[in-house]
């Protein structure tokens, strides 16, 4: 078995079996989604002043979040952000709740209630 194969065969054994794989692309992914974020903001703190990393999020300021996640799966999103291959100046950090009533304004405003 040359070196490539065993390891190969290694990654998959550990990928299938490793109760701290699961936890440790969980923190690559949390790296990479921080990383794409620092790119966006050099202070990760939303406008209304909280900062904790867990509950902030990549906003989309022209509100075309889903069409941007739909052409960009996954960790494209972040990568593209992270290597400069995507623009930022529509992007912003809010925390999940001003994230939340940003979408609700948008919301509000193609159904109006009368
Ligand atoms: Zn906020």
């Amino acid at each position: 078995m040359s070196r490539n194969e065993y390891m190969k065969n290694y990654m998959r054994n550990y990928r299938k079996t490793s109760p701290l794989y699961k936890i440790h692309s969980k923190n690559a992914n949390e790296s990479r989604r921080i990383r794409a974020m620092l790119k966006i903001k050099l202070v990760l703190v939303c406008k209304c002043g909280r900062n904790d990393l867990s509950i902030l999020e990549i906003h989309h300021t022209n509100n075309n979040g889903s069409e941007d996640r739909k052409n960009r799966k996954g960790d494209k999103f972040y990568d593209d952000i992270i290597q400069g291959r995507r623009k930022t100046d529509d992007l912003d950090i809010l925390c999940v709740v001003c994230n939340w009533e940003e979408q609700l304004k948008v919301l509000k405003k193609l159904h109006p209630l009368e």
